[in-house]
C-alpha cells in the first residue's frame, strides 16, 4: 500500500500460519508475552508475496484432514526461507503430508490431557517441557516418520508425539502448546521462538511507540490532515493521543455528542483529551438531532441503524467545516482497529472464505474519499493499554469499560426521550461511583444500568408512588464471548438501590440482572 515498513520488519517476527483452529490466535498472544513479536496469516499466504522475512514460522492446527481432497496446503516456498518451522497437530501432519504422505484416520480420536515424554532430552524445544501435561485435540495421525525425520517424544496414545528433521530445524509436534491446558506450552513456544529462531525480546510498548511515530510521519507525509472519531473510550483515545504525538494538531479529533452519552461525558471528554492530552478536539453537539430521530423508536436494531447513519452524516458535516491550511486536504481517516478485528477478518475459514470488511467506516471511506489509518492494528487489548498509560493518559480512562456505539439508547429500553435518558444516565453514574468506591471497578469487566419501561407501585414518605424500574448488570468475563454476573456483597446492592430510588426521580424500584451469557447477552438490548 505504501513505502512504510511494516512492524514485522522493524521487529523480529515469528509467522503463525493459521490452518483455521480455534486456537490459532493464541500462538500469537504467547509469543508476545514473552516479548517476541508474531503475526498471524492465512495458511494461504504466498511467501513471495510476504514482503518481510520471518525469524521462523509456525503451521498451525486446523480443521481439515490433510489428506482430505480440499485441505489447504502450505506454500512449500516456506521450506525455502531457510528459517526454524514448527507444526502444530494440523501443521505437524501438514510436513508429514508433504513428505511421503504417511498420514490418515486414527483408531480412535485423542481429546484432552497426555503425558509429554521426551525420548531426545538433549532437544532445546522440549527444555523444561519433559514429563509435562499437553492438551490433545485430533483424529488424524503419523502412521509413520516422515522421509528425513526422527522421533524426539511420545506419549500413551502418540508414538509421534515429536518430530525432528534429522538436519534442518523443522519441528513437529502433535499437541496443542498454545492452550494453557498444556502446562508446560508457554516455554515450549518462547523455546522455539527465542532459542531455536533466535528472535529478539524486544516487543515492547516503549519501542513500539517510537517505531509507530516514525511509520505515521512517513505514512501521512509532512502535508497532509488526518481525521478521526474519538469516543471518550480506551482504543479511539489511545489512537488519538499516538496520532497527536505523530503530526500534532494535523490530526483533529470529533467527538459527536449523540445525546446518549454518559452523564457529563462531553464535557469530560473535552477536559480529559483536549486540555489533558493536548489533543485537537471539536465536540459536536448533535443531541438533538439523534433525539429527534429516535422518537417513536422501541426497536433495538432500529435504534441502532438511525444512531449509526445519524453519526455519519453529523461526522461528514462536521469533517467539511474543517479547513486544513495551505489548501490541503483530509486525506486519512483514523481508525481504533485493533488485532483481534484483523483477526477475525484474516482467519483461515476454508475454502469458502469471506473477509469482513468493518462497515463501520466503508460508508465514510468512500463518501469522503479517505485513506484508513490504523495504528493499533497490531496490537491486542492488552498492548493497548499499556501503550496508554506510557502515551500519559489516565489509569482510569486506560482500565474503562467499554461502551456501546448507541449508548444508553440501548440502556433505555422502549422509546428513548430526553427524559429517559436522564433517568438512566443518574442511574449509571450513581452505580459506577459505588462501583468505584467500594474498590470493585477493575474486577468487573462490565457494569452499567438499564432502565425498564414498566411501571411498579412503591411507597415514599407515606405516599404511593408508581414508578418505573432500574435494572443493574455487571459481568466478569475475559473475552465477552462468554461472561457470568458479578457476585456483588449485598450490603452493596443495598446501599445502590436505596441511593438510586432516593437520589433519581421517576425511579420506585432496582433489581439486579443474575443472567450469564450465554443465554442472555451483556447489554439488554
Ligand atoms: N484435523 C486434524 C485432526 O483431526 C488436525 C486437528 C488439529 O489441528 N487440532 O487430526
Amino acid at each position: 500500500m505504501s513505502p512504510v515498513e511494516p512492524v514485522s520488519n522493524v521487529f523480529d517476527t515469528i509467522l503463525v500460519l493459521d490452518f483455521g483452529s480455534q486456537y490459532s490466535h493464541l500462538i500469537t498472544r504467547r509469543l508476545r508475552e514473552y516479548n517476541v513479536y508474531a503475526e498471524m496469516l492465512p495458511c494461504t499466504q504466498k511467501i513471495s508475496e510476504l514482503g518481510w522475512k520471518p525469524s521462523g514460522v509456525i503451521l498451525s492446527g486446523g480443521p481439515y484432514s490433510v489428506y482430505a481432497e480440499d485441505a489447504p496446503h502450505v506454500d512449500t516456498a516456506v521450506f525455502d526461507l531457510n528459517v526454524p518451522i514448527l507444526g502444530i497437530c494440523y501443521g505437524m501432519q501438514e510436513l508429514a503430508w508433504l513428505n511421503g504422505k504417511q498420514v490418515g484416520r486414527g483408531d480412535k480420536r485423542e481429546y484432552g490431557p497426555a503425558t509429554l515424554n521426551v525420548v531426545d532430552a538433549s532437544s532445546p524445544l522440549f527444555k523444561g517441557v519433559d514429563h509435562s501435561v499437553v492438551w490433545m485435540s485430533h483424529g488424524d495421525k503419523l502412521h509413520g516418520l516422515p522421509a528425513g525425520y526422527k522421533v524426539i517424544a511420545t506419549s500413551q496414545n502418540s508414538p509421534y508425539c515429536g518430530i525432528v528433521h534429522e538436519s534442518k530445524p523443522i519441528w513437529g509436534i502433535q499437541f496443542h502448546p498454545e492452550v494453557t491446558h498444556s502446562t508446560q506450552g508457554k516455554t515450549l513456544l518462547k523455546n522455539f521462538a527465542v532459542d531455536i529462531c533466535q528472535a529478539k525480546q524486544n516487543w515492547t510498548m516503549e519501542n513500539f511507540i517510537d517505531t509507530e511515530i516514525k511509520r505515521i510521519r512517513e505514512l501521512v507525509g509532512p502535508t497532509a490532515e488526518v481525521i478521526g472519531a474519538v469516543s471518550g473510550g480506551v482504543d479511539s483515545t489511545v489512537a488519538a493521543k499516538l496520532m497527536t504525538e505523530a503530526i500534532g494538531d494535523r490530526f483533529h479529533a470529533i467527538l459527536v455528542d449523540n445525546g446518549v452519552l454518559r452523564l457529563n461525558e462531553a464535557e469530560i471528554v473535552k477536559k480529559t483529551l483536549g486540555e489533558g492530552l493536548k489533543i485537537n478536539l471539536t465536540v459536536v453537539d448533535a443531541a438533538d438531532e439523534f433525539l429527534d430521530k429516535l422518537k417513536g423508536v422501541t426497536d433495538p436494531e432500529r435504534k441502532r441503524k438511525i444512531i449509526g447513519n445519524t453519526f455519519i452524516e453529523v461526522f461528514e458535516k462536521e469533517a467539511a467545516k474543517i479547513q486544513p491550511k495551505d489548501g490541503e486536504e483530509i486525506e486519512f481517516l483514523l481508525q481504533g482497529t485493533l488485532y483481534p478485528d484483523v483477526i477475525e477478518s484474516i482467519s483461515f475459514k476454508g475454502p469458502s472464505q469471506t473477509i469482513k470488511t468493518h462497515h463501520n467506516v466503508g460508508g465514510l471511506l468512500e463518501d469522503m474519499k479517505l485513506k484508513l489509518i490504523e495504528p493499533l492494528r497490531e496490537l491486542f487489548k492488552d498492548e493497548v493499554r499499556d501503550l496508554g498509560e506510557l502515551l500519559g493518559i489516565s489509569h482510569e480512562l486506560v482500565w474503562r469499560h467499554p461502551f456501546p456505539g448507541p449508548g444508553i439508547a440501548i440502556r433505555v429500553l422502549g422509546e428513548v426521550t430526553r427524559e429517559q435518558v436522564a433517568i438512566a444516565r443518574k442511574a449509571d453514574h450513581i452505580y459506577i461511583e459505588e462501583i468505584r468506591k467500594a474498590g470493585l471497578y477493575n474486577k468487573i469487566s462490565q457494569a452499567f444500568a438499564c432502565l425498564l419501561p414498566v411501571k411498579s407501585v412503591g411507597v415514599m414518605g407515606d405516599q404511593r408512588t408508581y414508578e418505573q424500574v432500574i435494572a443493574l448488570r455487571a459481568i466478569e468475563t475475559t473475552d465477552f464471548m462468554t461472561a457470568d454476573w458479578f457476585p456483588f456483597e449485598h450490603a452493596f446492592l443495598k446501599n445502590v438501590a436505596a441511593r438510586i430510588v432516593n437520589e433519581v426521580d421517576g425511579v420506585a424500584r432496582v433489581t439486579y440482572d443474575i443472567t450469564s451469557k450465554p443465554p442472555a447477552t451483556v447489554e439488554w438490548e
